[in-house]
């Protein structure tokens, strides 16, 4: 396939609830949508799952459009690709900026997939019709995040995960492992932790929680490694995963017992296959992370869960979770606590390109020069 036109939607939607992190706190989210289409017409969605400002990982909404603009998008036109992997090894040649590269590849496999009439979960090797699925609750008073915790349960969310940072960390886990003494239940605490905070992170152990994510910061697998022999509770690597590379350095050092994926963070759906079929290999268990992320991203990520090795629930909420109104059609709902993996072609359900152009700040279109 030659890639004949490519278009970048920057836009830029409310939360529909300010989530708050150990970071800070989001009202305003901003994405890039990108179409990419080929010499007979046929259009594929992706999505460009950076942050606005360099707080999850160095990339930004700027960097990934300077990125795209004067290197990717360029060097795609020139050449010609048979499957998406070819379009993954090909960025390649460039380092870093993942969620770039993932971007763009994640619309190259939707029309990969368009023009071979099968879905996108097929094409991954998926084999789950219907994905259990968890939730996030951000950093909040305590009772406000147990009657968050109520409602999701109610709604039929499998695996709950609580933003914290170092300041609350006891006493916010404590009081909802009273208020739900068997729930699968976890924490995120986005590299806020140190090796002096080992003590504090052990108390956590009598919780009974299902993991705790990236304590400590994105290179320190010898730190990670160092805790993990100290706690019984797993520990969950998420923002020091940039590749499969990075998966084996974990696996070698025993760095953790659980590792996330995000196509965004390891450079996209190629790459997380390759950390998947590792990661069966080795018996280490994996899930699907998620980013704040529009319906077109997280139907790709629904998707991707389908694959066996993917044995923990994901941060695949529902669209309304943060969203008024998604830009797909239909949106991401829990049907009997669960979401149903799409089986039409490509991401299997409908782009909304009319709303995306509404919301869209700012269009840019590149069109092949022969
Ligand atoms: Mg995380």
């Amino acid at each position: 396939m030659w890639i004949q036109e490519i278009e970048l939607f920057l836009i830029e939607q409310s939360l529909k609830i300010p989530f708050k992190t150990s970071y800070g706190i989001y009202e305003q989210r901003e994405s890039i949508l990108v179409k990419i289409s080929d010499e007979n017409g046929v259009f594929g969605f992706g999505e460009v799952v950076a942050f606005s400002e360099p707080w999850y990982t160095d990339e930004t909404i700027k960097t990934a459009l300077h990125i795209l603009q004067d290197f990717f998008i360029p060097t795609l036109f020139k050449n010609h690709f048979n499957h998406p992997s070819e379009v993954a090894n090909h960025l390649n040649q460039f380092k870093g900026h993942k969620m770039a590269k993932a971007g763009l590849e994640g619309a190259y496999w939707d029309l990969y997939c368009k023009y071979h009439s099968i879905s996108l979960a097929e094409a991954l090797g998926g084999n789950k019709d219907e994905i259990p699925v968890g939730v996030v609750v951000s950093i909040d008073e305590p009772q406000k995040m147990i009657k968050q915790i109520s409602d999701y349960l109610a709604i039929g969310y499998e695996r709950f995960k609580v933003k914290v940072s170092k300041e609350n960390d006891f006493e916010i886990v404590s009081s909802i492992r009273q208020s739900f003494p068997s729930i699968p239940l976890m924490i995120d605490a986005n590299s806020s932790y140190s090796l002096d905070d080992i003590p504090q992170l052990k108390k956590l152990d009598q919780l009974d929680l299902l993991m705790i994510e990236q304590p400590f910061g994105e290179r320190q697998f010898i730190e990670h490694a160092v805790l993990q022999k100290e706690m019984n509770t797993p520990i969950c690597l998420d923002e020091s995963i940039y590749s499969l590379e990075d998966v084996q350095i974990a696996y070698q050092l025993e760095a953790c017992k659980i590792i996330t994926v995000k196509p965004g963070r390891v450079g996209g759906l190629s790459e997380s296959l390759e950390i998947h079929n590792y990661c069966m290999e080795k018996n280490i268990p994996i899930w699907v992370g998620g980013m704040i992320e529009t319906g077109i991203s997280r139907i790709q990520n629904v998707a991707l869960a389908s694959l066996a090795g993917f044995t923990i629930p994901g941060d695949i909420s529902e669209s309304n979770r943060h969203w008024d109104q998604d830009v797909i059609i239909p949106e991401v709902t829990l049907i009997n606590g669960k979401v149903k993996v799409p089986k039409g072609e490509g991401l299997g359900v409908e782009v909304d390109e009319e709303r995306i152009r509404r919301l869209s700040k700012k269009i840019y279109k590149y069109t092949i020069q022969k």
